[in-house]
């Protein structure tokens, strides 16, 4: 029987995972299928026609045909465009946040949170659609202009993580859209109904409205046909979101080609908590930033560095916040509860290695360490580890997973030093009521992520900022700001309206 939460967004438990353009969805068959399970009891949900490659070749034919009309469309029309998605997923917010939940295994609090990103950020589009800036700069030359324009870039291949199944896509596709791009999307094999009912939502309101098509969708039963796509050369820019391992992958070969890749990769994220620190932020913070997604989060606080003046207390009270999650563990879809399960049984076999590596390593169990095996899905206790030394393997390392190493610190010139000294650069925080201690923190030899918070989690951001990270995290920017630069490409363009022909830097040619 179809899941309701399916049956409220139209979709059948056996769905197709390609849109071909024209509302055509695929009814390919032999390329394997995929079997999205909820991760609260591992029930398959539906069963997903993986695409093929003859499937992807027309979908890129049908999205390069439909990029010669939509960059020929004033941007304040692509805008009004994407105000339409926006405004359609607004009145599905509620069935498609179910579906994310359902599917992901966030808490539906946080599935709606997604879609109200998706729609945050259609917003933001809208408005952005009007201030594609180029800027103006004086000649040296006389009778001359000089100025700037963004054009589209064509192509934008978007490849997203398991963790924010939807709302990454939006990030990517509502401002590459605005600024004229046709998307490609391939989303995580283990989220694949998240995206398809996300494009049947945005597409309808499209076709209703008589705009073309924008957002063309497949899905890869398993890495070939992915990686074809990063190969290439007709996707201008490949926007990728996932692990470093296979980001760094994606980077190598897009740029073998010469192509433009925007790279938003893992995490390990810290928070130092100085003596002076207000700890009924500090504490909630600590505990939402390592908890919250079950760890599933980019941003999810990794790393806590307390003075050492008041690390006794503050362990103690993390422990007490700890144990009381602890008893909500449960389906994420009821709001009685706080955490969900991790995604998928190799999430869970990670975690549960992170724990024995971090033990071998000297660490000590402070709470939690174990998989909740005696109950269907993939359960695990939120954990704290003591004793470790930020350098040990398991701490420089990102688990997907809700662990959280505790060490403790004298000065905070250390403190930051270690914050920074991993190869990943996401996000980061500081709670203190020390203005100097802040603005060290938030210095040029401060942090060296691309997040830098004070007395705010590193977990949870707003679209209005560019958000990425440096190092190992990819040096990626999506989102607010000027991140729109990433999907256009700049031309400086001169014009003499004088008589003469001077050349520049004085230099004489005559002939
Ligand atoms: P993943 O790297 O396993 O998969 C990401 C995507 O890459 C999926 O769509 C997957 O199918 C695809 N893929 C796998 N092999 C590929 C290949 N060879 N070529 C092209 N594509 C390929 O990541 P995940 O487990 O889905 O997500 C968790 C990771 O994503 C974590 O490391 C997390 O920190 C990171 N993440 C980063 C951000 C960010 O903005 N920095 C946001 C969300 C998640």
């Amino acid at each position: 029987m179809t899941h309701p939460v399916l049956t409220a967004l139209g979709l059948t438990d056996r769905e197709s995972g390609t849109y071909l353009g024209s509302g055509e969805w695929s009814t390919t068959s032999d390329a394997g299928v995929l079997e999205p399970t909820s991760p609260t009891d591992g029930s398959v949900l539906a069963e997903v026609k993986a695409s093929s490659k003859a499937d992807y070749e027309r979908i890129v034919e049908r999205a390069q045909a439909a990029f010669k009309v939509w960059r020929k469309t004033p941007a304040p029309r692509r805008g009004e465009a994407v105000r339409i998605c926006a405004e359609a997923l607004r009145q599905n917010k509620d069935a498609l946040g179910s579906l994310v939940a359902l599917e992901m295994g966030k808490s539906k609090p946080e599935g709606d949170g997604e879609v109200q990103e998706m729609i945050d950020i259609g917003e933001f589009a809208v408005g952005l659609s009007r201030q594609l800036y180029g800027l103006t700069m004086h000649s040296e030359r006389p009778g001359h202009r000089m100025y700037e324009q963004w054009h589209p870039i064509g192509l934008v291949g978007i490849i997203s993580a398991f963790n924010f199944p939807v709302a990454v896509w939006a990030w990517n596709a509502f401002v590459a859209a605005v600024c004229g791009n046709i998307c490609i999307w391939k989303p995580s094999p283990k989220t694949p109904l998240s995206a398809i009912a996300s494009i049947k939502i945005c597409n309808a309101a499209l076709k209703k409205a008589g705009f073309p098509d924008l957002f063309f969708l497949f899905n890869d039963a398993g890495t070939d046909l992915a990686q074809d796509f990063v190969d290439d050369r007709r996707i201008a820019l490949v926007s990728f979101t996932g692990s470093t391992k296979v980001g760094r992958q994606v980077g190598e070969r897009v740029a073998k080609r010469m192509g433009r890749s925007l790279l938003e990769l893992g995490g390990n994220n810290a928070m130092i908590v100085d003596k002076t620190a207000d700890l009924k932020l500090a504490i909630p913070a600590i505990v939402f930033g390592a908890v919250g997604t079950a760890g599933q989060r980019c941003t999810s606080t990794r790393r806590a560095f307390i003075h050492e003046d008041i690390y006794d207390d503050v362990l103690a009270k993390l422990v007490a916040a700890y144990k009381q999650v602890e008893g909500k563990i449960g389906d994420p879809t009821d709001p009685a509860n706080l955490m969900g399960p991790l995604n998928s049984a190799d999430a869970v076999q990670g975690y549960l290695e992170a724990v024995e590596k971090a033990k071998a390593a000297g660490g000590t169990v402070a709470t939690g360490g174990k998989a909740l095996d005696d109950r269907k899905g993939h359960f695990v206790l939120p954990t704290i580890i003591t004793g470790l030394s930020n350098d040990a393997d398991v701490v420089q390392t990102e688990t997907f997973a809700p662990i959280l190493y505790v060490m403790k610190y004298s000065k905070l010139d250390d403190a930051i030093a270690m914050q920074n000294d991993v190869p990943q650069g996401l996000s980061s925080a500081i709670f203190t009521t020390d203005l100097r201690a802040s603005e060290a923190f938030l210095a040029a030899w401060g942090s060296d992520c691309g997040i830098a918070n004070v007395n705010i989690g590193t977990s949870g951001a707003e679209i209005g900022g560019a958000f990425g990270g440096e190092k190992e995290t990819g040096g990626g920017r999506e989102s607010g700001s000027d991140a729109w630069k990433a999907y256009m490409r700049r031309q400086t363009n001169t014009i003499n309206y004088s008589d003469a022909l001077p050349l520049a830097q004085g230099i004489k040619f005559d002939l």
